[in-house]
């Protein structure tokens, strides 16, 4: 598609360029905010798989550049804004990068030092992998990639604070949900405008960030760090004994029985009579009506039809 023509079927694409932003995303963080009042009272926040930056820019238009017009604020109060992705991002003003991967454990520590021990009021995650239209696919890789960005929040965002991630609709969604509700009290799946009705993109907008009692969030940190390790390689433990307090689940299982009881699994000698033969018992009670009744009498049906048949065939020789 011609650039002119892009500019006339999609608008959103069009007035990004106009109003100088740097792909036409910026607009459905624009509309989350329009809607759920993101920014209010935000000093510190985390941009997870921010290139080309158009979230990033409108980070540093609403929080960062009315604080440096301000004569009043000084240096040390301006809002502090990180931003990550894996590819590297042109500068913009207010706006610290870092060139990493966020499903790598390791990013949460970069990102932290930046903060100088604060903690951050807001993360933003637009991340998406290569989308190779195969929907199942792409829905994990997104998984892993939310999954990834929860354990940055975890290590990053003060509680009360927010998150607001890209996500793909799909069977897992309300599984998805669920688990963001272990931490966020309030959990909406939004869909801006400007994002398309073709497309599976959606975004959670997580508020008043409240980890349950006794978690311990280096326990998802080291979960992150198993993801992509093949399971038994090298002296990588896939058990959860290394969970801990409500991270770790027991799942009730009971063996019930005697031990002395017939083993189920286990061959055992057929009992004879005398004479050393072995006579089966028919079942106590056969089903009265089984399923394949009807194919039993089909099949009898037409071997009896061919059995006709080739009495024909020999009266027609004879
Ligand atoms: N919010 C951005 C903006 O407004 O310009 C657009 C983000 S773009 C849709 C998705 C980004 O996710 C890509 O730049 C990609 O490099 C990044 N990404 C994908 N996987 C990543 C990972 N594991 N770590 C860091 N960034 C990742």
């Amino acid at each position: 598609m011609g650039k002119a023509s892009k500019d006339k079927r999609d608008i959103y694409y069009r007035k990004a360029k106009e109003e100088g932003w740097r792909a036409r995303s910026a607009f459905k963080l624009l509309q989350i905010d329009d809607e759920f009042n993101i920014f209010e009272g935000v000093k510190r926040v985390v941009d997870l798989c921010a290139a080309p930056g158009s979230w990033s820019q409108v980070l540093s238009r609403k929080l960062y550049i009315p604080s440096k017009l301000n004569p009043e604020c000084r240096n040390g109060d301006r809002p502090l804004i990180v931003a990550i992705d894996l590819q590297p991002m042109a500068p913009i003003d207010g706006v610290i990068q870092v060139q990493g991967d966020i499903t790598n454990a390791r990013t949460a520590e970069v990102v932290i030092k930046h903060f100088d021990g604060c903690k951050a009021d807001l993360v933003v995650c637009d991340g998406a992998p290569d989308v190779t239209g195969l929907h199942d696919m792409d829905e994990f890789v997104q998984s892993q990639l939310i999954l990834a960005a929860l354990t940055i929040v975890t290590h990053v965002l003060r509680v009360g604070g927010k998150f607001i991630s890209k996500i793909f609709r799909g069977k897992d969604t309300s599984l998805l949900y669920c688990q963001l509700k272990l931490f966020f009290p309030r959990v909406t799946f939004a869909k801006p405008r400007s994002s398309r009705n073709s497309s599976i993109e959606a975004f959670a907008v997580c508020e008043d960030y409240s980890p349950p009692e006794g978690f311990n969030p280096n326990d998802l940190y080291r979960l992150l760090e198993k993801v992509g390790s093949p399971c038994g390689s090298g002296d990588l433990d896939c058990s959860s004994a290394w969970l801990e307090g409500p991270n770790k689940v027991y799942i009730p299982f009971l063996a019930c029985g005697d031990l002395n009881g017939y083993d189920s699994d286990r061959s055992y000698p057929l009992p004879t009579s005398a004479d050393g033969s072995y006579r089966s018992l028919d079942p106590v009670q056969p089903p009265i009506a089984p399923p394949y009744k009807r194919a039993l009498e089909l099949k009898k049906a037409s071997s009896s039809h061919a059995t006709a048949v080739v009495d024909m065939d020999s009266l027609t020789l004879s």
